[in-house]
């Protein structure tokens, strides 16, 4: 930290995202990234915008705005799109929380939610998951602060249920509920709180191209909420990036939630190999979470867990270990190809083997 750097950030601890090693065959599982290519119109679509780059991005994000809105079967006007779900969390935020509204979220959930609470000086109401680390969302109805809650939870892949949800809504009529829904289409139908739209007044949902769509390095987020709390986040955004989204990636994001097929297929197999990944890991002695994301949480006594995500590095394999508190014997592995998934096991086994 230079002297120059800001005395009122002075303890601001960065968010850690999961290491971009750049080697050959290096088999990436460390940062829940889809590991199938973009869906086969993006390329074309990404070239067409080129010639376009002379002028400024469409600073409405009509035709994406469109497109997602077509996806989830609500208006565009309950869209916003953002430099990934990152900032529109940070937008949120910054328009829902200030000194004197905390944020309330729990101990073990995405490490971005207290990050950005130091960055924008917001107190933070920490509340543990229980002993499982399942979340009882009795503990975050009549609050009275602003809530974020991801669901289904990272890293523990754990799904909870819409009715405790509309029940945290309901409690906190003068609040905002930000549920963070970034993993839920890899959930059973039903997972989403979308519905509740209609009822509440108080609900905005996160999702991220980054997971679902193929698109973590196009940076593209979107938030689904009612036009007014939209508005209120379009405020934030016009004070600071008002052309947050090139158009390089509204033109990649429109091609990419466009096509269903795809996004059907890839997703369908992501599900299979998560359903086998699980399988073979609980056969080697593993407690594996039942997923609703496309990653695993898994915990084993053969060895820790520290050890494994280390010996499985040294060989080219990326995996994630949080070295957190109630967490640090357990290991995230994002669900990748059958070919990836294969490695992985065939060198898991031969240390384990020893
Ligand atoms: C990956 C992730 C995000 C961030 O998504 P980006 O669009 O890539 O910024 C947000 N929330 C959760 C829970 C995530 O896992």
């Amino acid at each position: 930290m230079s002297r120059y750097f800001t005395k009122t950030l002075g303890s601001l601890e960065p968010y850690v995202p999961g290491e971009q090693l750049k080697i050959d065959s290096l088999v990436k599982l460390n940062a829940n990234e889809n590991p199938y290519p973009p869906a086969p119109g993006v390329a074309a679509a990404v070239a067409a915008a080129v010639p376009g780059l002379r002028l400024y991005s469409d600073l409405s994000n009509r035709t994406l705005n469109e497109a997602i809105a077509a996806h989830w079967g609500v208006q565009p006007e309950n869209i916003l799109c953002g430099n990934g779900s990152d900032e529109n969390l940070l937008l949120a935020l910054r328009a829902f929380c200030d000194e004197h509204t905390p944020l309330a979220f729990a101990d073990v959930t995405y490490s971005f939610y207290p990050v950005l609470c130091d960055l924008l000086h917001i107190p933070q109401h920490v509340i543990p998951l229980e002993a499982d680390l399942t979340i009882d969302l009795k503990k975050y109805c009549g609050l009275h602060e602003t809530i974020v809650i991801a669901n289904p939870n990272a890293p523990t892949s754990l799904l909870a249920p819409v009715a405790g949800i509309e029940e945290v809504l309901k409690t906190n009529p003068d609040n905002i509920v930000v549920v963070d829904e970034t993993y839920v289409e890899f959930a059973p139908a039903g997972s989403s709180c979308l519905p509740l739209l209609e009822k509440y007044d108080n609900l905005v949902i996160t999702h991220t191209f980054s997971k679902t769509h193929n698109l973590a390095g196009a940076r593209l987020g979107y938030c689904i909420a009612r036009p007014e709390l939209i508005a209120d986040m379009n405020r934030v955004k016009f004070s600071y990036s008002p052309y947050n989204v090139n158009s390089m990636t509204q033109a990649a994001g429109t091609a990419a939630i466009r096509d269903e097929a795809y996004f059907r297929d890839i997703t369908a197999k992501l599900l299979a190999t998560r359903a086998d990944t699980t399988e073979k890991l609980r056969q080697r002695g593993f407690t594996v979470f039942d997923s609703a994301t496309n990653f695993l949480f898994a915990t084993t006594d053969r060895m820790p867990c520290r050890e494994i995500f280390e010996k499985l590095r040294a060989q080219g394999i990326l995996i994630r270990h949080f070295n957190a508190p109630r967490i640090s014997n357990y290991l995230r592995i994002t669900i990748g190809t059958d070919a990836e998934m294969q490695r992985f096991f065939t060198v898991l086994d031969e240390f384990l083997a020893h």
